[in-house]
């Protein structure tokens, strides 16, 4: 038999062999999943974050944050950036703050702001920064920076993994205006001899805006050399100082591993 007549043949038997197969059952309840259930939430709203999430700052206080400076101590202090007019500020000089929570996998939002009319340029134009887990310390920052009107090297500006992956477009808002990060966070695993299991994966959105599409990290961020990876467990959110007043505010996360 000629091989074109062949192979078109086998098909239509093989078509005929599924057909078959499925006809005795065919209803469309076959296919229907009813249970379980997923949970029930009410959405997030402007001012409203998700019923089923933890909330970070919503305005009402720092409770959930402490200073990275002196999380060691058995008697943190409070945190150190202004948490006034329901918004948190960075104190210039102060250092970072972190939450009180460990976390491993997580949906979060955020919402930050550069001051307008800063002088500065490049990586000292409203810079700060999301640690989306402190890892061993060093952490794995998304980049928060001018970037409307900023020039700066590419996998270090706004939304960027830093010095890791840059962002797929520069989704950026005016300086002065809110700009929100939406991020799906999947932790990095470790077998318990310290060997990397699996990497870090990040999802983000920019002014929702897609700007990382589940990217394997290459390790915590490193300002100078390659990034690596230590073995790490759950660990808390961090936000960083760099000297300029950027603004946070509506941040909540969603633990995904619960
Ligand atoms: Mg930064």
């Amino acid at each position: 038999m000629n091989p074109t007549i062949r192979a078109a043949v086998t098909s239509g038997l093989m078509t005929l062999a599924w057909a078959a197969q499925a006809a005795p059952q065919a209803k469309p309840e076959h296919t229907e999943v009813w249970s379980p259930e997923p949970a029930r939430v009410m959405p997030a709203s402007a001012n409203r974050a998700p019923s089923d999430a933890v909330i970070l700052f919503d305005g009402q206080g720092v409770g959930e944050w402490v200073s990275s400076a002196v999380v060691a101590s058995p008697a943190a202090k409070p945190v150190p950036w202004s948490g006034a007019d329901g918004v948190l500020t960075v104190r210039p000089g102060s250092g970072d703050i972190q939450t009180r929570r460990t976390f491993l996998d997580y949906q979060l939002h955020l919402e930050w702001r550069v001051p307008a009319g800063l002088k500065a340029s490049g990586q000292n134009k409203g810079n700060s920064g999301l640690f989306l887990s402190t890892g061993t310390g060093n952490g794995y920052e998304i980049q928060v920076l001018e970037c409307a009107a900023n020039k700066t090297y590419a996998n270090g500006q706004a939304a960027s993994i830093y010095k890791q992956f840059t962002p797929l477009v520069n989704a950026c808002a005016a300086e002065g205006e809110w700009q929100t990060y939406d991020v799906i966070w999947t932790a990095p695993r470790f077998a318990a001899d310290g060997r990397l299991e699996s990497p870090a994966y990040v999802t983000a959105l920019h002014n929702g805006v897609l700007v990382q599409n589940h990217v394997a990290l290459r390790g915590e961020t490193l300002y100078i050399g390659e990034p690596g990876y230590r073995k790490h467990g759950p660990a808390p959110i961090k936000l960083q100082e760099h000297g300029e007043a950027v603004s946070f505010r509506n941040i909540w996360v969603r633990p995904l591993d619960r």
